[in-house]
């Protein structure tokens, strides 16, 4: 397809100003603006945080997440229209940020950060605080996420265990399974870290059963995807003590209710889906937008397109 125009569309304001990408972009010898939904009719190409139907009639949608279960992927398929997904930047963000749940809950600075709050000078018990190293963790998903938790965490001296639909082995992981050994694999671990995409098949794979399989002084983090956990399962098995606690990043619905039992939990710590926020966020976007406007030019095959 011809590209002459690609808008910035407002909705990337979420994670980045739109100006700062079209600014980065400028240099490029097609036309970039950021536009809002009335401004979407003279593009040919959209960056894009949300989905909008009216992005069907454009040649290439380029999603500012690695997620794409927000678009609908069949109906894009039928209108000719290109996705483009942005994995393949948050190894080092993410990977940061679950080092950083993981540091709070070894070394208790979530009860300082709580305590503090309300001027109390409060030491931890005796046997709460330990360190990392002949520590485990299970990372479910070995992608790019996964890989980079696997990187950090492994600087910390946690061995690090993966799984993944195939098994096959993943640098940076001690040992990786596959998705069949998921209850054996977790079972064995001090930290339980979510990392996949939200697929049917990854709907609810955290439930009862697998809380039930996780040991009870296990910490469980997710940073991929909500519906990847049944919610009220989490709740239940928190609630019984049957985890020590849970990192949470991502939720069913967002922004997390005020009700959710969750926001008031000592053992829980709740961010508000920005564990891959950084400062460098629209330059990562931007170099995968640059990298496939070049390769349009050049009739080479796009790279991260999902559809
Ligand atoms: P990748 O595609 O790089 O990695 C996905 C991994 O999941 C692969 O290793 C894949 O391995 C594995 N996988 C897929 N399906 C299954 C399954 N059914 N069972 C076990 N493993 C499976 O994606 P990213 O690492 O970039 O991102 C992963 C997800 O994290 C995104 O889809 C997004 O939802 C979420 N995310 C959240 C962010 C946040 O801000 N909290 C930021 C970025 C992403 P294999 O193919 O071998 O099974």
């Amino acid at each position: 397809f011809e590209l002459e125009r690609l808008g910035v569309h407002e909705s990337v304001d979420a994670v980045f100003p739109p100006a700062e990408l079209a600014a980065f972009l400028a240099d490029l010898s097609i036309d970039v603006a950021v536009v809002d939904d009335d401004g979407i009719d003279d593009c040919d190409a959209a960056v894009t945080l949300v989905y909008r139907e009216a992005f069907l009639e454009l040649d290439w949608i380029h999603s500012i997440q690695a997620g794409f279960d927000r678009f609908p992927r069949a109906v894009l398929e039928d209108h000719d229209v290109i996705l483009t997904n942005s994995a393949g930047i948050h190894d080092r963000t993410v990977g940061e940020t679950v080092a950083g749940y993981v540091l709070m809950f070894s070394r208790r600075l979530h009860d300082y950060v709580a305590n503090q709050q309300e001027r109390r000078w409060v030491r931890p018990e005796w046997d709460e605080g330990f360190t990392l190293p002949g520590s485990t963790a299970c990372v479910v998903g070995t992608g790019t996420l996964g890989s980079g938790v696997a990187e950090t965490l492994g600087a910390l001296g946690v061995r690090v265990t993966g799984i993944r639909r195939s098994g096959d082995p993943v640098p940076g992981f001690d040992e990786v399974y596959a998705s069949d050994r998921l209850l054996e694999a977790i079972g064995d671990a001090d930290f339980v870290i979510v990392t996949v995409p939200l697929t049917d098949e990854t709907h609810h794979l955290f439930d009862a059963e697998t809380f039930d399989a996780m040991r009870d002084d296990a910490y469980f983090v997710n940073v991929a995807r909500g519906s990847v956990v049944d919610e009220p399962a989490l709740i239940d098995a928190l609630e019984a003590g049957e985890l020590a606690g849970a990192a949470l990043d991502v939720f069913e619905e967002e922004p997390l209710p005020e009700s959710s039992p969750l926001w008031g939990m000592d053992e829980v710590i709740v961010s508000p889906h920005a564990a891959a926020y950084t400062r460098d966020y629209f330059r990562d976007v931007g170099e995968i937008v640059r990298e496939n406007v070049k390769r349009l030019e050049t009739g080479a095959e796009f790279t991260n397109r999902v559809v």
